[in-house]
Order: C-alpha cells, then structure tokens, then sequence
C-alpha cells in the first residue's frame, strides 16, 4: 500500500446554490492531516443542468430530478464506506435572497424540498440554507487566502518561537455572481467605520480584521434587469402621449428612444434584437425603484453597440451622490481604502476570460478594456456569432453589457484606478479547485480551520 492510501481519505461535498445556476463540489482530504493549511482539495465539480433554485418555487416537484443527476455522480464518485461519514451541504445565496424578499412562503418551501431530497441519499446531509452576503464575502476570502497559502507562516519554527514571524499578506476577494457581488479585502491600518462591514477572525494563530460588504441587485444579470428598467422607464416617459407611441422611431430624445415597444439599446450588439416580457422585467425586487406603468406587456430590445452610451447608461445605476463616512464604494455605503492584491472570480473571471483568449492583453489596463469594448461592442451580432461559434449565446450576446458593467464596478463602485488594476488577478481555479465560497464554508462547518496554529513543532535534536 502507498502512502496515499494509508492516509484514509475523507470527502465532503457542498452544492452552491446560485442564482442561475447550482454547482455542486465534492471535496477530499487525508483524516490525519485536516487541521493542516491546504491539505483539503477539490475533488470532482458537477454543473446541475437547469436555472438557480429560486425558479423551482412554483415547480418543486422536479427538484428531485434537477439534483439527481449530480448526486448519483458523487454517490458513485465517492467510495460506499466514507458516505455515512461525507457532510453534504447546501448554501444559496442571492438569487434565493431575492425570493425570500418576495416570499418567505416561497423560499421556505424551496429549501425544504431540497433538504428533503439530499436526505434521500446514503451520505450525512448537514442541512439547507440561504447565507447571508456577509458570509459569501467571508467564505469566498477564506477560500482564495487558503488556497493560495496565506494562513500559513512565512518563516519556519524558530522564528515562530521567537514571535519574529511575519504575517503574510492575505489577498482580497472579488466575487461577481447573478445576483449580488461582494468585496473583502483586510484593509491597511484603517479602521472599519460601519459595524456591518467589519469581520475579525482568528485563524491559524493570527488575528484577521476584515472588511466585506455584499451588493445586492448589483450581480451581473440583476444590474442588467435594472438597467433595462431604468432605460425603459426613460423612454415611456418621453413616449408617454399616445401620439408619439404610434410614431415611428425617431433620434430627438434619450439614446434609447422606443416606439410601440422597442428599446434601442447600446449594450447590444447591432442587429441584437431580443423580446423582453414586462412582467420578467419586474419581477425581481431589484428593478421595483423603476417600476412605471407601462402601455406594452412585451418590448423588444434592438441593440445599437454603442460603448460610450451603455457605460453611460451602467453608470447611473451607481449613486456616488452621498457618503455617510470617509470614503464610499457607492449608494452610501462604506470602503476603506483599497489595499493589497485581489483575487476577482466567477462571472469576473468567466467574462475576463472571454476577453483575454480573444487577446491575451484585451483588458490589461483600464484603457485597453475600454479600447476592447469599443471595438467589441460594435460588431454586428451576425459576426460576433460566427467568430464564437463554441460559446453559448446566452453568455456570447451579454459580454458587451458585462464587460461595461465589470470595468464600470471596478472603477467607480469599488475605486479601483489605472495603477491598482494590476492588483486585480482575475482566476477561476487556484490548482484544481475553484475561487468561491464554498470550500471556505466547509472548512469552516467542519471546524477544519483552527484558531490556533496546530502545534507540531520538530523533533528535538537529542
Ligand atoms: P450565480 O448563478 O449567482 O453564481 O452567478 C453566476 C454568474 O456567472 C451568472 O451571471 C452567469 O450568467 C454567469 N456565468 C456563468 N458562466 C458563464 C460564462 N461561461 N460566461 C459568462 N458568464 C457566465
């Protein structure tokens, strides 16, 4: 027997319920060394095929089906014996928040009848439910800092005895889902001047004071439901008199000027044309403060690919108008000032990404991302289909809008500049395992990370 095996693994296995879709990751780890940084890693990572649990609350007889498929994979992937013993969880997060906000009727019964489910498998279910956005920022801190190696000491033990190590330093997380996105960083000697936003940890021997602060309705799709809102509800303004509903369009007002129902859009590409139902539009809690009565059920979204109108249209979904404290990300809410390196995952590295194979420097700087756009946006639809004909057209027809939208957050919601980019290292994986909050939320429901350094010092010489 190799050593691996003498070392007896054990498993664990945690579904991220998002808000357009639930991953579940299964993860493994030798028993005698769980108290160890960096020992835990991931195993096998399964996509749920369908949409985020929150569109199963009208529709909770098929949630059996929606998590069969990847269960049956892990209950084959993950050896008999170690099932009783393998935790399962699942946490979702703001796509379940803003269906909670709706109806607490509602979410309650998604959730219990996806508890109800995972109790139907032969491994140890830990429970369900919504966490909270201080907690996604957390665990998504925690899980890039332990992956990366942070919360181990630079120096060896003598230093240790001596109390002359050094701390590293940890790197910020940046997380961009559907629904919110969340920023976490330990800030440089300042002080955290709203409660809500402060952390503090002990790991591994070291104290951690950590800022975090989750936005919900600004994750990439709900920040383009409000600004089709916005945009629309500026158009039936101008088009209110049922004079000019009937004419045909024309160029004297907003940029998205409508007729009988047609949003002229400069986040799409030209030739882009999609059907958008109003009562979608405004079914979310995040687009009610530009909820307008409108005289159409349907609109249709025609795309003009104008970068400068769409960052235009993205900006004012910011309100950088008022700042209780010294310093504001935006809406009044409180950011130290920025410090150290960031790690950027999920939908920013899925739309980085998307961008750097086409050009490997396409969003090096600020500048270059700006250059990028302008160039992207612009392409007829029809070319920008066939030149990508591998990526789906759901994700293919929104970079424009998320690349607007990810430089627009970056620079004027979170104050990143020309010069802190380089800060930003934008990673889906750190070796096999995925940048998110879930392995840091196993870690932390398995007591695998300890307060205090785990002392095994070495073997005296004798
Ligand atoms: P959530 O479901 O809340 O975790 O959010 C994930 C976000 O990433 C959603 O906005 C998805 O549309 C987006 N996403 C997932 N895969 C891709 C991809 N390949 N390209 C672009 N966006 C993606």
């Amino acid at each position: 027997m190799d050593s691996m095996e003498a070392l007896s693994p054990l498993f664990g296995i945690v579904l991220d319920a998002g808000s357009s879709h639930t991953n579940l990751y299964i993860y493994k780890w030798p028993a005698e060394k769980e108290n160890d940084t960096g020992v835990v890693h991931q195993l096998q990572e399964c996509q749920v095929k369908g949409p985020g649990i929150s569109k199963y609350a009208q529709k909770t007889n098929e949630i059996d089906t929606y998590l069969a498929e990847c269960m049956k994979m892990s209950t084959e992937l993950i050896p008999a014996s170690k099932h009783p013993e393998t935790p399962v969880y699942l946490g979702a997060t703001a796509g379940m928040r803003l269906l909670r906000m709706e109806s607490e009727q509602a979410a309650d019964r998604v959730l219990a009848e996806v508890s109800r489910s995972l109790r139907n498998y032969s491994f140890d279910f830990q429970g369900a439910k919504i966490i909270t956005g201080q907690e996604e920022g957390a665990y998504g801190w925690i899980t890039i800092n332990y992956l990366l190696g942070k919360f181990t000491q630079k120096q060896g033990w003598l230093n240790l005895i001596s109390a002359d190590h050094q701390k590293e330093e940890t790197f910020g997380a940046l997380d961009l889902g559907g629904a919110s996105t969340q920023i976490t960083f330990v800030p440089l000697n300042s002080t955290i001047e709203a409660p809500e936003n402060s952390l503090q940890f002990r790991l591994y021997g070291e104290d951690y004071t950590v800022y975090t602060h989750s936005f919900l309705c600004y994750g990439k799709d709900q920040a383009l439901w409000q600004k089709l809102a916005k945009d629309v509800q500026a158009s039936a303004i101008e088009f209110s008199s049922p004079h000019i509903w009937s004419s045909a369009p024309t160029s004297c007002c907003s940029p998205f000027v409508s007729s009988g129902g047609t949003l002229r859009d400069p986040c799409f590409h030209p030739g882009y044309k999609k059907v958008v139902n109003v009562s979608e539009l405004y079914g979310t809690p995040c687009t009610k403060r530009f909820e307008k009565k409108l005289p159409f059920d349907q609109f249709q979204i025609q795309g003009t690919g104008d970068y400068e109108q769409c960052r235009q249209s993205i900006l004012e979904l910011f309100n950088n108008s008022y700042c209780p404290y010294s310093q504001c990300a935006f809406n009044g809410v409180f950011l130290p000032p920025l410090h150290g390196s960031f790690g950027a995952f999920s939908a920013f590295y899925f739309v980085m990404d998307f961008f750097k194979k086409m050009k490997e420097d396409s969003v090096s700087s600020p500048e270059k991302m700006t250059e990028t756009l302008k160039s992207f946006c612009s392409k007829p639809w029809a070319e920008v289909k066939a030149s990508n004909p591998k990526i789906k057209e759901k994700y293919l027809n929104e970079y424009c809008f998320s690349g607007a939208y990810i430089l627009t957050l970056l620079l004027q919601g979170y104050n990143f500049t020309g010069s802190s980019w380089d800060q930003i290292r934008f990673m889906g994986k750190i070796e096999d395992s995925n940048a998110g909050w879930t392995l840091g939320y196993m870690l932390n429901l398995t007591n695998m990370i300890p307060a205090e350094q785990p002392l095994s010092p070495p073997l005296p010489h004798s």
